[in-house]
C-alpha cells in the first residue's frame, strides 16, 4: 500500500464520492420540521461547485452491492428496509422515517463509503470524502435510528477488514452525537479502535467515558462526552491528547472519519460551540497522524443542521485534508483531560 502512494500526489487531490440519489431521501414528507434535508447536502455541492470542487476528483456513489450491507447488518434489518420504500414507505421511530426513495439513497450512501474505502487502500489517493445522505452512525447492526438506516462507516471499516486484507481501522466520530451504532458493531472487537467526542446529555444518550468496550474489544472503545457549550480549545485538547496517543499506538492501516458538523456553533440541534475552523484544525491532527502513519483518510458525512455552516464546515476539512496549512498543539484541557486521560490510561498507556 505505501509504495502505491510513495509517489507524492498534487494538493487537492483526494476522491469526492456522491449519488443524486442522496438527495431523494427526505424526511420532511413525514414531519414538517425534519432538520435532515436534501437542501443539507445541496449546500455542501454548491459551496465545493463554486471553487471547482477544490481540485478534488469527483466520482459516482456505487450502489451497494449484493451481500455488502450484510457485512455489518442483519438480513433482515436490510429486508425491513427494502420492504418498508417498496410498500410507500413509513416511520421507523419518532425521527427516523424511510421513503418510496430511501432505500436507494442509503445504498448509494452506504456503497460510496465502501468504494472510497477501496479506492483509498488501492492508493488511488491519501484522503476522501463521502457527500451522502442519509447518515449512518445511529444505525445499529440490527436497528436503524437518529436519522440513520445503514452504518455507512462501518461498513466502510468491515469492507477494509475483511474484503481489502486491513489488518486495523481507526474510526473517529466528532459528530456532536454519540456514534451509538458503530461502537456496537465494534464493541467486542480490537481490529478497530472507535473513538468518538460526543455532548453529553442529548441523543442517543450513550457514550459514557467509563464504556471502553467489552470482552477481547476493551480499550478499543474511546468515549470523550463533553457538557453543553464546549468549545474549540476542549475538542482539540481531546482530539490531540487523548485519541491520538492511543491512535499512533494502534497504528491504523486505514483511517475513517464519521464527520458531522453539528457540534457547530450555529446548530440548531445540539450545544456545543465550535468555529468552522474548529473542524479543520481537528482534521489537520488527524491528517498529520495518517501522514506519520503513511495511510489513507476517508471521511463520511454525518449530521450537521444549518446547511450553510455544514457547507463551510465540509469545505474547510477537505482543504485541511488536501494539506493547507500545520496542525498547531493545543493545551490540554485540565480537567476533562486529566479524567479521560485516567479511563483511557488503563488501556493505553498516556
Ligand atoms: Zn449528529
Amino acid at each position: 500500500m505505501s509504495e502505491q502512494r510513495s509517489a507524492p500526489r498534487p494538493q487537492g487531490a483526494g476522491l469526492y464520492f456522491s449519488h443524486p440519489a442522496c438527495l431523494e431521501h427526505n424526511p420532511r414528507a413525514y414531519m414538517l420540521a425534519h432538520p435532515d434535508t436534501p437542501e443539507r447536502l445541496q449546500a455542501v455541492e454548491h459551496a465545493l461547485a463554486a471553487h471547482d470542487w477544490l481540485g478534488w476528483e469527483r466520482r459516482e456513489a456505487p450502489p451497494a452491492v449484493e451481500g455488502q450491507l450484510e457485512l455489518v447488518h442483519s438480513a433482515r434489518h436490510v429486508e425491513l428496509i427494502r420492504e418498508l420504500a417498496i410498500t410507500g414507505g413509513g416511520a421507523i421511530d419518532g425521527d427516523t422515517f424511510v421513503g418510496e426513495a430511501s432505500y436507494r439513497a442509503a445504498l448509494h450512501a452506504a456503497g460510496g463509503a465502501c468504494e472510497m474505502a477501496r479506492a483509498l487502500v488501492a492508493g488511488e489517493a491519501s484522503v476522501g470524502f463521502c457527500g451522502v445522505r442519509p447518515s449512518g452512525h445511529h444505525a445499529e447492526p440490527d436497528r436503524a435510528m437518529g436519522f440513520c438506516l445503514f452504518n455507512n462507516v462501518a461498513l466502510a471499516a468491515e469492507l477494509a477488514l475483511r474484503e481489502l486484507g486491513l489488518k486495523r481501522v481507526l474510526v473517529l466520530d466528532w459528530d456532536v452525537h454519540h456514534g451509538n451504532g458503530t461502537a456496537e458493531a465494534f464493541r467486542r472487537r480490537s481490529d478497530v479502535l472507535f473513538a468518538s467526542i460526543h455532548q453529553a446529555g442529548i441523543y442517543p444518550g450513550t457514550g459514557a467515558l467509563s464504556d471502553a468496550g467489552s470482552g477481547p474489544g476493551e480499550g478499543y472503545t474511546i468515549n470523550l462526552p463533553v457538557p453543553a457549550g464546549s468549545e474549540e480549545d476542549l475538542w482539540l485538547s481531546l482530539i490531540e491528547h487523548i485519541v491520538l496517543p492511543p491512535a499512533r499506538t494502534f497504528a491504523p492501516d486505514l483511517v475513517l472519519i464519521s464527520a458531522g458538523f453539528d457540534a457547530h456553533r450555529e446548530d440548531p440541534l445540539a450545544g456545543c460551540r465550535l468555529e468552522t475552523a474548529s473542524f479543520a484544525e481537528m482534521t489537520r491532527h488527524v491528517r498529520d497522524l495518517a501522514g506519520e502513519l503513511d495511510v489513507p483518510i476517508g471521511t463520511v458525512l454525518e449530521g450537521g443542521y444549518e446547511p450553510a455552516a455544514v457547507a463551510q464546515c465540509v469545505r474547510a476539512t477537505l482543504l485541511a485534508l488536501a494539506g493547507d496549512q500545520p496542525a498547531h498543539s493545543a493545551a490540554p484541557d485540565a480537567m476533562l483531560t486529566s479524567r479521560a486521560a485516567a479511563q483511557i490510561g488503563h488501556h493505553w498507556s498516556l
